[in-house]
């Protein structure tokens, strides 16, 4: 990717070495508090954001039943391999804050347009880097669960640590894998936004947990198509380079819920995937990273 010499976003935090903010409360992605915003839109035209909420609440009102909540928002589930950051030098932390903060303005200039073309106005979320564990809105979540999104606070949170996993670990190596990463949490906060992670997290409080898994399942995979048609306006300025589609499909596949189980459980339990399939989780980056479009990401009345 030919991120170098592009707009950095000015919304990075880095909380790195301070962020143990103390927090201790419950397990590491509590539920986000109260006081979301969203912006939703009015009603119009049938393909955009508008036309995909109305999709998404109509088909969260067919559902109901059971209890049990569960924990959403975590990437990965993965086995903790060290708490550390990046190891590196100050010079590789800034190249890491340098690449983070590009492929973050590079999202927010794409979700600008398509929110704009939509008569909406696009929030652009915060990015907290940080090491070893950190206190969000969401309750105290350690770099062990991975990249998340808290729909609380509207930011997202990653410990680059993670990026040196994906790549030992998970065989998911190159920088375009990284930014796929960040695009999928920023994919959270657009569904956060359009008013569909609301309306999950509501719903799952009366859910069964294996209704909410498989309504996980296709929060997860929209995320990977909004990743995708980031991925698809990245690739019109021609600074995807080749093999980068590559990257983001290998790790989609590898963070792929039958991939991770096989890999650290040795055997797959479907009920209990709450991601996707590594198959299901390239179909969606590959259907945004087409298509470009909204309409193409629709998980929630589609076959997955
Ligand atoms: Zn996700």
């Amino acid at each position: 990717m030919l991120w170098r010499g592009r707009r950095q976003s000015d919304n990075v935090e880095d909380m790195r070495g301070g962020g143990f903010g103390g927090g201790m409360g419950g397990g590491p992605f509590g539920r986000p508090g109260g006081g979301l915003r969203i912006p939703i839109g009015r009603g119009g035209r049938g393909g955009g954001l508008s036309g995909i909420i109305i999709l998404i609440v109509l088909f969260f009102a067919l559902r109901a039943c059971g209890i049990d909540p569960l924990e959403l928002l975590s990437e990965g589930g993965m086995a903790p391999q060290s708490s550390q950051t990046t190891q590196g030098s100050t010079h590789a932390r800034d190249e890491m804050t340098q690449f983070v903060s590009t492929v973050l303005a590079e999202t927010e200039d794409v979700w600008d347009g398509i929110f704009q073309s939509e008569g909406q106005t696009y929030e652009h979320p915060k990015l907290v880097l940080f090491s070893g564990g950190i206190s969000s809105a969401c309750g105290y979540a350690s770099s062990a669960a991975g990249p998340f999104y808290c729909p609380g606070d509207h930011k997202v949170y990653l410990d680059t640590a993670f990026f040196d996993q994906l790549a030992r670990q998970f065989d998911a190596a190159g920088d375009f894998a990284q930014a796929y990463v960040v695009a999928h949490e920023v994919g959270h906060h657009v569904q956060n936004l359009t008013g569909i992670l609301p309306k999950f997290n509501q719903m799952r409080q009366s859910m069964s947990e294996g209704e909410a898994n498989q309504m996980s399942v296709r929060v997860e995979l929209q995320a990977d198509c909004f990743a995708g048609i980031w991925g698809h306006y990245t690739n019109q300025k021609g600074i995807l380079e080749r093999g980068d589609l590559e990257e983001a499909l290998n790790a989609a596949a590898q963070i792929g819920d039958d991939t991770l189980q096989r890999r650290t459980q040795g055997y797959v339990v479907p009920e209990s995937f709450n991601h996707g399939t590594s198959a299901q989780r390239q179909k969606w980056f590959r259907a945004g990273f087409e298509s470009g479009k909204l309409s193409a990401c629709d998980t929630f009345n589609n076959p997955i």
